[in-house]
């Protein structure tokens, strides 16, 4: 009797708690909220002691609630999209140095490990590209969001160094050697790569970037396929896509492309 009694009671406090709780749900909520933001280092603080003397644990829950975590972090970053993009752009300048520095000091192993990973999974980037397609169209525009000053800096730079005069004047050369029609100014070039927006004119790869730093002058209808050496033959493309292209035509090229797209 008194165990029933003092099941009823406690029934009868869920319910009232409950009650309040789904009355006050606003202002619970707000109140959470606030007293996190209040506490944040302390909390990520705490967080991260716990989850040091627990590594074993959270890992076994990681491994156990993987798609239930993806879910809640995928909700998350919808909830509060201008928070995460605000946090990365921090995160990422706040460890550009750092990553840079970690990336130098450790470039052959980490190339190391991408090559063995590519071997192992050799459709991997085909399929990422495929499953992440906006995203990654989204992150190369926060990219050149967050570059703005940088890529206009990349742009003068190349119009002031003309860095590929050399590059261009022997260009002309060989197309004069084997007797092609037509040749093109450095001005020329220049306006292509302003036409072109500093991308690549088939992959739309930022070109003059930290990654690639040559430029490569492409015919688009080849020279050994009757191509003239005018300007208007003329593609500025990152080093990647001139040698896939070789001796393919433009359109020959971006058909190509788009066939692997679409696989
Ligand atoms: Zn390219």
């Amino acid at each position: 009797m008194e165990a029933v009694l003092r099941m009823t009671k406690i029934a009868k406090r869920q319910e009232s708690d409950k009650r309040y709780y789904m009355a006050n749900r606003e202002k619970i909520r707000e109140k959470q909220k606030q007293y996190y933001e209040a506490h944040r280092e302390q909390i990520a603080e705490n967080q991260k002691r716990y989850y040091e003397a627990n590594r074993d644990k959270a890992m076994q829950y990681r491994e156990a609630n993987r798609d239930k975590i993806a879910e809640g972090k995928k909700r998350y970053r919808e909830a509060n999209r201008e928070r995460v993009r605000e946090y990365n752009k921090q995160y990422y300048e706040a460890n550009y140095e750092t990553g840079r520095e970690y990336r130098q000091a450790h470039r052959d192993q980490i190339a190391e490990n991408w090559k063995r990973y590519l071997e192992a999974h050799p459709d991997y980037k085909k399929q990422y590209y495929k499953a992440n397609r906006e995203k990654l169209a989204e992150k190369n525009k926060q990219y050149r969001e967050m570059h703005q000053e940088q890529i206009a800096e990349q742009k003068k730079r190349w119009v002031e160094a003309n860095p590929d005069k050399k590059r261009a004047s022997n260009h002309r050369r060989r197309a004069r050697l084997k007797g092609c029609e037509g040749s093109y100014t450095t001005k020329e070039l220049n306006d292509l790569f302003e036409q072109q927006e500093g991308y690549c004119f088939y992959c739309g790869a930022l070109l003059y970037s930290s990654f690639d730093k040559e430029i490569h002058i492409d015919h688009k209808i080849p020279l050994c396929r009757g191509g003239e050496n005018y300007i208007e033959n003329i593609a500025l493309t990152c080093s990647k896509c001139n040698l896939k292209k070789n001796k393919k035509t433009h359109e020959e090229f971006l058909d190509e492309l788009q066939r692997c797209d679409r696989i």
